[in-house]
Formats: structure tokens, sequence, C-alpha cells
């Protein structure tokens, strides 16, 4: 689905990004972790588009990003960015109707009628009861509910996510992954998702790339990245890692100075 070239990047001379190269999978489910300022976001902005890179390429399905048209890539991928609402007047419905963009014309007209697949989505979201409240009515977890619902009607073949359960309690951070992930299953989406939690990443990635400082560490599956030593040396602190009971995926605990 995405094939990532010797991708760089800087900003004024300072390079925030080098060499990094991957792939995902159609399909897949895919981590973004690393420290603050490593570079995710500014990855995350070069996979959908709005950040041309400095040197390398991005393919999406067999075309270089470059090749899309604004709206043909909108038509291929959403991306749940941090703070994506729009200005609070606006009530839930609303908001999941402007996520229709990529298919109206410029009169805002669309050849097939979208309310079934919003309708389907509002439900899937639980947020049928809310649908007509303005979103200064909602608490963070139902906005970010809005949010992910207003890419999900952009029907995407690749969602992009950047640290979507920021701000959200365990209980809306769990809810949150797994609508995604059972999107997932019912669509055959792909994601692509920079995660700050390491425990999260585990429980819901097939694979994860960690970068440290603009640098591609490693690319591999939970247990081949969740690993004490590499953690200890890409974010400076040594925690336990242990398997989870239920899931037999690694988990982190951190340990306090003494
Ligand atoms: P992360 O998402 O991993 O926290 P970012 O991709 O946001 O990291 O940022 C990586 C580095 O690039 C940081 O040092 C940040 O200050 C810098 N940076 C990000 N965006 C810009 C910009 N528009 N102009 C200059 N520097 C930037
Ligand atoms: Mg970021």
């Amino acid at each position: 689905m995405i094939e990532v070239k010797a991708l760089k990047k800087s900003y004024h001379s300072i390079s925030v990004l080098r060499d990094v190269t991957f792939s995902v999978a159609r399909g897949e489910f895919f981590g973004i972790i690393g420290p603050n300022g490593s570079g995710k976001s500014t990855l995350l902005k070069m996979i959908s588009g709005v950040i041309p890179p400095d040197s390398g390429d991005i393919l999406l399905g067999e075309k270089s990003i470059r090749s899309y048209s604004r709206k043909d890539l909108a038509r291929q991928l959403a991306v749940l960015e941090q703070e994506a609402l729009p200005p609070v007047g606006f009530r839930v419905r609303e908001v999941l109707e402007m996520g229709r963009f990529p298919y109206q014309n410029w009169l805002g007209e669309e050849t097939e009628d979208p309310t079934a697949l919003i309708d389907e989505i509002i439900r899937m979201l639980g947020l049928v009861e809310l649908e007509e409240r303005t979103l200064d009515q909602l608490s963070g977890g139902e906005k970010q509910r809005v949010a992910l619902g207003k890419s999900l009607v952009q029907k995407p073949k690749l969602l992009l996510l950047d640290e979507p359960t920021t701000y959200l309690d365990i209980g809306y951070q769990i809810q949150l992954m797994d609508i995604v992930r059972s999107w997932q299953k019912h669509t055959q989406v792909t994601v692509v998702a920079v995660l700050h939690d390491l425990n999260l990443a585990s429980l819901y990635c097939d694979r994860i790339l960690m970068l440290h400082k603009g640098n591609q560490v490693r690319v591999g599956d939970p247990r081949e990245i969740l690993q004490s030593s590499l953690i200890e040396q890409v974010y400076g602190t040594r925690p336990i890692v242990m398997e989870h009971p239920i899931h037999q995926l690694p988990q982190i605990f951190l340990q306090s100075g003494s």
C-alpha cells in the first residue's frame, strides 16, 4: 500500500529525518513510535502529501504521492490530527458531512447519497444521541470520535492517525483503538498511527517503526521493538518488559528513580 524510500527532510538546514525506508502492506495496522521531536508527525505529513520530502519518494499503491491531485489524494487517504475539528458552532452530523468533500463537486453535491454511510458511522461510533449537538457540547472523548468519524466518511484506503489517544482517559483510549480496529476488519483499510503509548502500540499494531532523532532505529513486530535495552537507548529510561497475561504481547512497566 505504501512504500517509503530513502526519505530525507530538513527544516532551515536542520535535519529532522534521515534515510527512512519501509513499506506498509494493505490492511496492516502500522505504528510509529519515538520520543518527542523524533520526526513522527513530519513523517506522517509527508505520507499524507502535506509537506514534500527533500529527497526520496513515497509510493501510494503504485504511484508516487507527488502525482496525485489534492482531490485524488483525499479519496485515497484521511488524516486524524490533533485539533482536527472545525470551530465549535457545528453539529456532529454537519462535521461528518464535511468529510465527504473529496466526492463533492463545486456546488457541494455528490452523485451518490452518503446518508446511509454517515448513519452507519454515527451508529458505529456511538454518536446517535449526540448527532444534533454542537461540538462545544461534547466531552474530549466524544469530540475525538467525531473527528475519527469525519475521517472515516471519507472512505479512505489509508487512515493516518497522529497520536489519536492523547488527552483521552484509559476507557476512551481503548474505545477509540477498538473502533479503529473493528472498522479496519470491516473495510480492510490500512492504518498508520503515531502512538506515544508503547503499551497501546504493542496491543494494536502488527508492526512498529521506531524513530530516534530523525533516524529509523528499527521496524518490526511488537516483540522486536519493545525490548528494554532498545527502549532505554532511545528514551533514556529502562523499563521492565513483560508479556501481557491475556494477549501474549509485550507490555512495559516504568521504573521510578531510586
Ligand atoms: P514528533 O512528532 O516526533 O514529536 P516532529 O515531526 O513534530 O516530531 O518534529 C521533528 C523536529 O522537527 C522537531 O525538532 C521540531 O522542532 C522540528 N519541526 C517540526 N516542524 C517544523 C517546522 N514547520 N519548522 C521547523 N522545524 C520544525
Ligand atoms: Mg508529533
